[in-house]
């Protein structure tokens, strides 16, 4: 994947997207999968939007059943599938357990309903039945679970992914179908039929021609739609969500908890060797752009844990934090509430097409809903062919078998198990390529910092192929040591090994 801003200007496309979150990473892969002529712009990095700041969960959302949206989650359960299929190496099933205790906004028996209805609509996608659990075992499996009145609970399963990761790599599939991509290129004006936009690494301006223009911006599609001219708007109620990460607690499952002040669900989860806990759900009142994560946010997570898990933890436990905005759908009058997930497509009279909303876990659904649209518009018959379609990384074979073979195999480089199982889990079939460019330069085997798997390696792979351009690019989305490692120690020597023509 690499970043030819020249090619942008290259004759008309068929379809230009703008935002390169998820949403419009989802599109440009149907989109060139189809035959379409495709280019996508992000004025920042791929996936530097709310598509990095989830809560990593591929899942059917068992928390919608309480708003009734049975066919969102049955239709996410379809998608969860087809991602642990398509994108082994990056989405992995999860274990995720409730606890059980008296005097809870949601009893026992609405849970374990909920949990009956959830293996029901999961039918043959269902990754394994829901299982009640016994108090004696909790306290066996997870002695620091001590929440008062504690009197059983159940587990579920669904699944977890890296999310700037997958998105990456979405748009690395799709540029090996074809589409011109370009990170840090903003729309800045929009007239039928093509669009003025900049280079913020060049400082160029650009004018690109495309038959349909897609606004896939997330929570910036009122910006957009106001540059095109539209001003029925605002479509969107964003709020915002914070997460933190404290150190690995041990925990080998994910939790699905209730606040103990306002009974919202929120989730402890293992992730990449640490604990994530999140999320917040407030109304945004800053903009996309000045996004931060204020003190009291963080305390209101803690105070969840802390109600939950021994030993508790404090603010100089937390290694990071960071927030990001949903672009949920503002209610039309009537409708009940801006809660859902659904997303919408909208034409603004200019013709720009706009399309927000929806989840993570569907971008593949919207993305062939959003398709469909572009193709009938342009007068052209093509399917779409992402059902079954494996994202570039993964492998032919199974992926347990796959997995140990090219552990070994990577073990030739130089490289300990422990540093092979890492690449291969990270970029699956391309790992042997990130650890080829070992072969010139051993040294790069060294890892980032000594506690963390993260090679240096992968810097100048992520460099040459994942169109890492600034330093954040590889610490914040490509690998995430950015968002827990804030010390000095990453911007400091180990990084300078990687020149840019490395
Ligand atoms: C706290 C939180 C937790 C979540 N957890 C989950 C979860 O666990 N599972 C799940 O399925 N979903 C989850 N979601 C929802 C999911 O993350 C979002 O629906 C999804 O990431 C939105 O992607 P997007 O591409 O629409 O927007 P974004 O990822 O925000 O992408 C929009 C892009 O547009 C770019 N852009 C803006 N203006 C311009 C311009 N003028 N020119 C060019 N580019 C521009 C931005 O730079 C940005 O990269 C969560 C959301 C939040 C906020």
């Amino acid at each position: 994947m690499q970043r030819h801003v020249d090619a942008l200007s290259d004759g008309t496309f068929d379809l230009l997207i703008l935002g390169g979150g998820i949403t419009g990473a989802g599109v440009a892969l149907d989109a060139a999968t189809r035959g379409l002529r495709v280019a996508l712009i992000d004025k920042g990095d791929f996936a530097s939007g709310t598509s990095s700041a989830s809560s990593k969960l591929i899942h059917g959302g068992l928390r919608y059943l309480e708003h009734g949206d049975f066919a969102l989650v049955h239709e996410a359960m379809e998608e969860r599938r087809r991602l642990l299929h398509n994108a082994p190496h990056l989405v992995r099933p999860l274990r995720l357990v409730i606890p059980f205790c008296a005097g809870d906004r949601v009893p026992a028996w609405k849970w374990r309903l909920g949990l009956t209805l959830y293996d029901a609509l999961a039918g043959r996608d269902n990754l394994r039945r829901s299982q009640p659990l016994k108090l004696t075992q909790l306290h066996r499996e997870f002695p620091g679970l001590q929440p008062a009145g504690l009197h059983g609970g159940a587990s579920f399963s669904d699944a977890q992914m890296d999310d700037s990761r997958l998105c990456i790599e979405v748009l690395q599939t799709a540029a090996t179908h074809g589409a011109v991509l370009a990170n840090y290129v903003e729309a800045v004006a929009f007239e039928p039929g093509r669009v003025r936009a900049v280079d913020n690494v060049g400082g160029g301006e650009l004018t690109i021609r495309a038959r349909q223009v897609l606004n896939a911006t997330g929570p910036w599609v009122d910006a957009v739609c106001r540059l095109a001219g539209d001003t029925q708007g605002p479509r969107l109620q964003p709020t915002k969500g914070v997460h933190i990460l404290i150190r690995d607690t041990g925990l080998h499952s994910g939790f699905v908890l209730l606040h103990p002040d306002d009974g919202r669900v929120l989730f402890v989860l293992p992730w990449l060797g640490k604990t994530l806990i999140g999320t917040t759900d407030t109304l945004a009142v800053a903009g996309p752009d000045a996004l931060g994560v204020q003190p009291e946010e963080i305390v209101y997570l803690l105070e969840a844990y802390n109600h939950y898990f021994t030993p508790p933890a404090g603010m100089s436990d937390v290694m990071g934090s960071f927030a990001g905005l949903r672009p949920l759908i503002r209610a039309r009058p009537g409708e009940p509430s801006s809660l859902s997930r659904e997303f919408r497509l909208f034409e603004s009279p200019s013709g720009l097409l706009s399309i927000a909303g929806g989840k993570f876990t569907t971008y593949r659904r919207m993305a062939e809903v959003a398709t469909d649209v572009v193709v009938k518009r342009l007068g052209m018959h093509r399917r779409c062919r992402t059902h079954d379609l494996p994202l570039d990384g993964a492998p032919a074979e199974p992926w347990l078998t796959f997995a140990a073979r090219t552990t070994a195999e990577l073990q030739e480089h130089g490289l300990d198990e422990a540093a092979a199982s890492h690449l291969v889990n990270r970029y699956g079939r391309r790992a042997p390529d990130v650890a080829g460019y070992l072969d010139h330069a051993p040294h790069l085997a060294q890892r980032v910092v000594p506690d963390e798997l993260d090679l240096n390696v992968e810097f100048v792979y992520q460099r040459k192929h994942e169109m890492a351009v600034r330093d954040d690019d590889s610490l914040l989305r490509r690998t995430r040591l950015g968002l827990f490692r804030t010390d000095a120690t990453l911007r400091r020597p180990q990084l300078s090994v990687f020149p840019r023509s490395a």
